[in-house]
């Protein structure tokens, strides 16, 4: 039994949701954290929650979906503070040219205020921008969360985990061009999110195809055999991890 901690279920990605919930549960995936990105992402998670209360809603805007961003939307998050499990997803990516890096990071800070006015944990984005992201946690010590997707080094891995926060995996483990590995051979267990970020990195052996939450059974199985521990004992941990920083 796994929980996905950073999906995307939007209808925009998947045309029968039921269908892919009712799949996910029967193979033991029975509840996930559905992360919006904008406004519109925002009320559709809230939405599906209404329906599958175990299809978690976390709520943020996420940097690459600023196009359509007006800060009055940020009360959004503060009206369903007391209905979500976190802040997410948010963060810094500086990987697509252009990006305007000063309102990523103003988004981002007004975001990690709301987490600690609300004591609410933070699921963040941080591509090709880890100093400034891990500039912007320090400033905001009470507030804790995962970095999605991590993907750095084994130097960048431990200050994350210094700073309390958990780093999520995904399928980017079990490419085969990913040292990843490396990594998760060094880092405690107990600082190990699972994730799919699904529809996105769907991992091996069905990378090229849409992801879904059952898939995380290739990335559990990808750390039981790095770390020697059975799917049990991973399971056991990682959803110690999960209650640690969520209520849910
Ligand atoms: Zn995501």
């Amino acid at each position: 039994m796994f929980t996905d901690t950073h999906c995307h279920i939007y209808k925009e990605y998947y045309e029968d949701i039921d269908k892919l919930i009712e799949a996910s549960n029967a193979k033991g995936i029975k509840k996930m954290i559905n992360n919006g990105v904008d406004f519109k992402s925002n009320n559709e998670v809230l939405e599906i929650h209404k329906k599958y209360q175990n299809i978690y809603p976390a709520l943020g805007f996420q940097p690459q979906n600023l196009e359509t961003f007006e800060e009055k939307q940020l009360s959004q998050i503060e009206i369903n503070a007391q209905k979500i499990v976190a802040i997410g997803e948010i963060g810094l990516d500086y990987y697509y040219e252009p990006y305007d890096k000063e309102l990523q990071k103003k988004v981002f800070e007004k975001q990690m205020i709301l987490a600690e006015k609300y004591n609410l944990p933070v699921i963040i984005h941080s591509r090709k921008a880890t100093e400034d992201t891990i500039e912007i946690i320090k400033k905001y010590p009470s507030v804790k969360g995962v970095i999605h997707s991590f993907s750095g080094s084994l130097e960048t891995a431990n200050i994350y985990i210094k700073l309390g926060y958990k780093l999520g995996i995904n399928g980017v483990l079990t490419f085969k061009n990913s040292n990843l590995y490396k990594v998760i051979e060094k880092i405690p267990i107990e600082s190990i999110l699972l994730e799919t970020d699904s529809p996105y990195l769907t991992p091996e052996p069905h990378r090229g195809e849409k992801n879904n939450p059952s898939n995380i059974i290739f990335i559990a199985k990808k750390i039981c055999e790095i770390k020697s521990v059975s799917l049990e004992e991973l399971s056991k941990i990682t959803e110690k991890n999960v209650n640690e920083l969520f209520d849910i």
